[in-house]
């Protein structure tokens, strides 16, 4: 459908990644080039090196690909996975699944631990499994703590808990591309041996950068376990001799500058601050779909509240309606872009990303994009949606401040 009406105002990027790049990200990335090792910016990118960790709660070291996650993937698995190892991938939407295809591409052998997609993995079910396989071929879990397709957050502790109790050796992956900044993650306390996440989702920063955070552990084995790997390679990155060598080749220059400002917005506001409001926001977009979906035509895709992303919302729309209809609606009429749904989900889900540089009003605008799409589509809901979400939202940010005044 051609829009008539030119677009004026800002564009709703709400899509679970890219994230909305905050101004003084891109103003910090508006400068020329620097000779690549520029005594000034490599104290900048050896800061960027450290402040990660702290996001990522580690003391393990940390590593900056010119990548997407994608790239980050296969970093974890090159280092460790070797071919015809076994790895375990349970099953909690659209990442968790393509996370196993990339090992299995790189030879390992994959096995997928069922799930529905509408729940987190099942630690018993974990435990279970690594029971079952007591001469330790199992080198691996690629556990994934926030799977974007269905905004379904799993508990990453409870797989530490499942191999400790059975006394397994194998190597905890997570993936937190889409929940690092946004949610909880304590990779040290929690006992995870290699996290990976990106630059273009909770951490406010363009895409084409990525991330592992590696323990000791991870990074001792990796010197003897894995394939050929190149690019990805953690030992050859980890020449503080040479700064080059730290990204294999040329920094990406600009990213990091980017980043550096995101990491800064991140630190001034408080990661716990970060988490409360994006807690806050999530639950105003529940709130919204709680009561649209009353007329039957709508529901959130994770079952339990407890498992509802901190950054994404996956909804799912009834039998006979095409949330891709929709969707385009929202983005060609109104300058709003929604996330589809992945693989199975397509055309039967949409999504709305909340994570990243983004608050109330950005959150409301888009709520009522989505019920003025639902309007034109003819899909029916329940009104009262946007209400419930500004109740949420007055309540979570006013209410406390309005009883302490009272008393
Ligand atoms: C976005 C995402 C990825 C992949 O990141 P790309 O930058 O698109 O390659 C992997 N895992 C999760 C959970 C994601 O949300």
């Amino acid at each position: 459908m051609r829009n008539p009406n030119p677009m004026r105002g800002r564009n709703f990027l709400m899509t679970p990644g890219p994230s909305n790049i905050p101004d003084r990200v891109l103003a910090a990335m508006h400068r020329p080039a620097v000779d690549l090792v520029d005594a000034d910016f490599v104290a900048l990118t050896d800061s960027c090196f450290d402040d990660l960790a702290k996001v990522f709660r580690t003391k393990g070291r940390v590593f900056l690909y010119a990548s997407n996650g994608h790239g980050a993937w296969e970093a974890s698995l090159a280092n460790l996975i070797a071919e015809g190892d076994l790895v375990l991938a349970p099953s909690t939407g659209m990442f968790s699944w393509a996370w196993g295809q990339l090992a299995g591409d790189l030879g390992a052998k994959v096995e997928e631990l069922e799930g529905d997609w509408r729940r987190g993995f099942d630690a018993d079910q974990i435990e279970q499994r690594l029971r079952e396989d007591p001469d330790h071929r199992i080198k691996a879990v690629l556990a994934v703590q926030t799977d974007t397709a269905t905004s379904v957050t799993s508990d990453i502790a409870a797989v530490r808990r499942a191999l400790d109790a059975c006394g397994h050796p194998a190597l905890l992956m997570a993936d937190v591309v889409a929940s690092l900044g946004t949610v909880d993650f304590r990779m040290d306390d929690w006992g995870v041996d290699v996290a990976i996440a990106g630059s273009q989702k909770g951490l406010m920063t363009p895409p084409g950068l990525a991330f592992t955070a590696v323990s000791a552990r991870a990074l001792e084995q990796s010197r003897t376990a894995g394939i050929r790997r190149g690019y990805w390679d953690w030992e050859r990155r980890m020449n503080d001799e040479e700064f080059y060598m730290k990204f294999f080749g040329t920094p990406p220059e600009h990213l990091i500058w980017g980043l550096r400002e995101a990491l800064d917005m991140l630190f001034e506001e408080g990661l716990e601050t970060a988490f409360a409001r994006h807690r806050r926001l999530a639950a105003a977009v529940h709130a919204a779909v709680d009561v649209w979906g009353r007329a039957g035509a709508l529901e959130l895709n994770a079952v339990h509240p407890a498992e509802r992303a901190t950054s994404v919302t996956t909804i799912r729309v009834a039998e006979g309606i095409d949330s891709n209809r929709l969707r385009l609606l929202a983005r060609d009429e109104l300058d709003v872009s929604l996330g589809y749904g992945l693989g199975p989900l397509d055309g039967k889900a949409f999504r709305i990303g909340h994570m990243g540089w983004i608050n109330e009003p950005m959150v409301l605008g888009a709520l009522g994009a989505v019920e003025m799409a639902m309007q034109a589509c003819g899909v029916p809901y329940r009104k009262g949606g946007l209400t419930a979400a500004v109740d949420s939202l007055a309540e979570a940010r006013f209410a406390e401040a309005r009883r302490q005044d009272a008393a």
